[in-house]
């Protein structure tokens, strides 16, 4: 249809506008999802951006997938600006929100080429399978499934019998009983020093801790915290650094033992670790 009614568009503008938003969706992650799209908001100036490439099918399921878009960037931006402790209440008030954010993550995982715990699940694949892991905000326990090791999956809420709720900052488990903690972009809470802490108490000496974590978030020309600082700060508290993996375009992954002494005691300066926020297109 030709229309050259003023403010409306002519064959000719619809068609270009159509190549350009072919070309720009080239250049972007796609999947099949009915979810509205979202932005990974990785910097000020450089957003990955995910579109959908299948439309919801009706008014309704799209007004659905927009409120679920907007409930989980509200409780993700909640997580991230907030303590353990406070995050812990948070989802004990209403538990329904923990399923709302884990339906927005998964959302959002399934349009990443490539997703960090399954990196973690072939390290320990590669690993002795008899060693103990502590899976630190483990959302569905998709490491415990996916491994023969012994796996302690702590996360704010227990969606399986198997993990343990608790802010993890302070877990059950004993001192010294761990051979590798896992976060797997869990480092959420303001206070995540913490957590760091806590898995170096329950870490064995020589233990392993493996951390990935949103890429963006350790970019330091967009507001990123330094990847070396970070690092730094980690070792003060008793670790040495084995290795950094940043060939991800979404993660890097961090991996540290623990040192057989223990820390000097002096105190450690963490940088700040910026929210990952994910914006609405
Ligand atoms: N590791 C999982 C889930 C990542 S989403 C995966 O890679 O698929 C981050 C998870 O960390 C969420 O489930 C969130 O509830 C949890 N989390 C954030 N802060 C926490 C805290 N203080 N204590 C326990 N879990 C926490």
């Amino acid at each position: 249809m030709v229309n050259t009614n003023k403010g409306e568009r002519t064959m000719t503008q619809e068609a270009g506008r159509k190549r350009k938003r072919r070309n720009k969706s080239r250049k972007t992650e796609t999947t099949s999802t009915h979810a509205a799209s979202l932005t990974v908001k990785q910097s000020p100036s450089t957003s990955t951006v995910f579109k959908s490439s299948s439309k919801p099918a009706s008014f309704l399921e799209k007004m659905k997938a927009k409120l679920s878009g907007g409930h989980f960037r509200m409780i993700n931006e909640k997580l991230y600006t907030c303590s353990g402790d406070e995050a812990l209440n948070y989802f004990k008030e209403d538990p329904s929100l923990f399923n709302m954010y884990h339906t927005g993550y998964q959302e959002q995982m399934s349009r990443w080429p490539e997703q960090p715990v399954n990196i973690i699940m072939k390290w320990l694949k590669d690993h002795n399978s008899s060693l103990v892991v502590a899976d630190f905000g483990c959302g569905d326990a998709r490491l415990a499934k996916g491994v023969k090791n012994k796996v302690f999956s702590i996360d704010l809420v227990a969606t399986d019998p198997s993990v343990i709720a608790c802010d993890m900052s302070k877990t059950p488990l004993d001192s010294s009983s761990i051979d590798v903690a896992v976060f797997c972009l869990s480092l959420m809470g303001t206070d995540f020093p913490s957590f760091i802490k806590e898995a170096h108490r329950v870490l064995k000496q020589n233990g392993w801790l493996l951390i990935a974590e949103v890429r963006s978030r350790f970019d330091p020309n967009n507001g990123g915290a330094d990847p070396d600082s970070f690092s730094k700060a980690v070792c003060s508290l008793g670790f040495t650094s084995v290795s950094k993996d940043f060939s991800n375009k979404m993660f890097i992954l961090l991996y540290f033992k623990k040192k057989p002494n223990n820390n000097s005691g002096k105190e450690i300066k963490w940088p700040e670790l910026k929210p990952c926020l994910y914006k609405r297109r």
